[in-house]
């Protein structure tokens, strides 16, 4: 946990969370981090709340904002943004281009037969405007199984593409789980592990996704968020 530097999947109360940005930020800051990335859902998910380009470019504006405020943590601004089942992405290209973190994911549409997940998933993977592929297999302990999908072609192709696969750490999820993550960390594929936190009582769930990691025999240096922020930051550009 030590290594850790911050959190790139965290949920506020723009979209389905409970707790505001500043909230998220105070109580990171307060776990020791150096950086989070507020990364709420697109409109499309169909969640209550999700936000279009408008209210995203909003939300922007109010963490940058809060960034000439806060003292010892940056906020960084992102999306979940939903890949829709045909594999396109629920927000315009000019929009993602915007912002610091594109984390993209499925929320729908589960039950495509494996060639069709893989292709839609894949496509997303080649896409140069998203950084993360969050909660990869969709799979919820005890509720639902892992989606039908080529993980080892989405690894291989993530590896190639430099794009970044995360270890969810919430609970629920902990998608990748050690298996997973142990294979694309041979595959040399960039992890990330994020709380996809929706209530600042959640971000403590990292040690869940940690221990995940330290499973698959992680050690910091396969896991990016334990890079200081200007490292970071300066991979992420890399890969756009
Ligand atoms: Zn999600
Ligand atoms: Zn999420």
């Amino acid at each position: 946990m030590g290594d850790i530097r911050g959190d790139l999947h965290i949920h506020t109360n723009w979209s389905d969370g409970h707790s505001s940005i500043e909230e998220m930020a105070v109580g990171a800051k307060t776990l020791g981090y150096e950086y989070i990335a507020i990364t709420d859902h697109s409109a499309g998910r169909g969640i209550a709340h999700g936000l279009d380009s408008e209210r995203l470019r909003r939300q922007v504006a109010e963490i940058g904002a809060l960034n000439e405020r806060l003292e010892g943590i940056r906020v960084l601004s992102g999306v979940e943004v939903d890949i829709r089942a045909d594999g396109s992405l629920d927000l315009p290209r000019e929009m993602l281009c915007e912002l610091d973190v594109v984390v993209a994911a499925v929320h729908s549409s589960m039950n495509q037969t494996e060639e069709k997940m893989t292709r839609r998933v894949l496509g997303v993977v080649e896409d140069p405007d998203v950084d993360i592929i969050a909660h990869p297999t969709c799979r919820l302990l005890g509720e639902r199984e892992p989606v039908a999908m080529d993980l080892e072609a989405i690894a291989k192709a993530a590896a190639r593409k430099g794009r970044i696969l995360e270890l969810n750490a919430f609970p629920s999820r902990l998608d990748l789980n050690d298996v997973h993550a142990s294979r694309a960390r041979d595959l040399g594929v960039k992890l990330v592990i994020g709380t996809d936190a929706h209530d600042v009582a959640h971000l403590p769930f990292m040690k869940f996704g940690v221990g995940v990691a330290r499973r698959a025999w992680c050690e910091a240096q396969h896991i990016l968020n334990t890079l200081p922020l200007e490292e970071l930051l300066a991979v992420l550009e890399g890969n756009r």
